[in-house]
């Protein structure tokens, strides 16, 4: 089962006229997930084909309005389709009352549930959804106001069964060959019993993401990012802005480069790239040189965990 990355909006605080606000989507057989939901993000998911009602969860890093005040309209727009399936919202606590308060959004009016996941400063780290096949985890980051970022995983899958070998020692159904991935002992019909051992693989890590922004490098990025198949980290400034990166809570690109060298992940994308760079291809060659495997977020494009250049390890 495949998994794509799609990032949405990769301009910081001012949009401008080829870079939209943040928003990530990811996309996976049946789930569709959006990280933060800066203005616009309902039209841009809108372009890039993403079918807004399949949406299970939004997760708002922090309340600045970059990040957030798409979200308002994109809940209009779900009750307006008469949305019924609930949507689960994480972010920071609060995020319940500053939508409550807004006209059209009250409680009493919404067409769906709401299930709010409020994070509150100090939490650590955190579990703040999960599925059969994937949890989403987060984790404090240090950026000017209470930040969290997010890291999907897939949970390990079985090891591969050696068919050969398997059927030379006496397996013939599927259901022993699904009982061996389990690394269960299978009796045969003669008596013998066939030990998993020799025949199956190793458990397979599944693929990962982290999604970090806004913040400072920090032990929560490098945490969410700890031998993550792709990072997209916030970008703001070149190094030679540092002191205005310290200021503002944002990280440089030779900062982002850092946290993804040293968390051993494997490919990192930049974003949030401040207004003053018309093209962010300074701050990728200077992420590059710490961290070869850096691109810029490119708004719309696909990037396939475990292919495209994003390979598994
Ligand atoms: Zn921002
Ligand atoms: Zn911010």
């Amino acid at each position: 089962m495949t998994t794509e990355i799609i990032p949405l909006g990769t301009a910081s605080a001012i949009p401008t006229r080829t870079r939209h606000l943040s928003g990530c989507a990811l996309r996976r057989e049946g789930h569709a997930l959006l990280f933060d939901c800066g203005e616009g993000t309902q039209y841009q998911l809108l372009k890039g084909g993403l079918n807004r009602s399949r949406l299970d969860a939004v997760f708002i890093t922090h309340v600045h309005g970059d990040h957030l005040y798409g979200l308002p309209g994109l809940l209009a727009t779900l009750a307006l389709m008469n949305r019924e399936a609930p949507l689960t919202l994480v972010g920071p606590a609060g995020l319940e009352a500053i939508l409550a308060a807004l006209p059209g959004l009250e409680r009493e009016r919404r067409s769906f549930e709401l299930r709010f996941v409020e994070l509150e400063e100090g939490f650590g780290h955190r579990v703040v959804f999960e599925t059969d096949d994937f949890t989403v985890e987060a984790r404090e980051l240090a950026h000017r106001i209470f930040a969290a970022g997010f890291r999907f995983e897939e949970k390990a899958r079985p090891g591969r069964v050696d068919a050969a070998k398997a059927r030379a020692a006496g397996l013939t159904e599927g259901g022993q060959f699904e009982a061996l991935k389990r690394r269960e002992a299978v009796t045969l019909a003669d008596g013998r019993v066939v030990e998993p051992e020799g025949l199956v693989g190793p458990e397979r890590p599944g693929a990962s993401f982290a999604y970090v922004l806004d913040t400072r490098p920090s032990d929560g990025g490098r945490a969410l990012a700890r031998g993550a198949d792709l990072v997209l980290h916030e970008a703001t400034f070149a190094h030679a802005l540092l002191a205005r990166a310290v200021e503002t809570g944002h990280s440089t690109a030779r900062e982002a480069a850092e946290v993804a060298r040293d968390a051993g992940a494997k490919k990192l994308l930049l974003t949030h790239f401040s207004s003053r760079y018309a093209e962010p291809d300074a701050l990728v060659e200077e992420a590059r040189r710490l961290f070869p495997n850096t691109d810029a977020a490119e708004e719309l494009r696909r990037y396939v965990l475990g292919a495209d250049g994003v390979t598994r390890g």
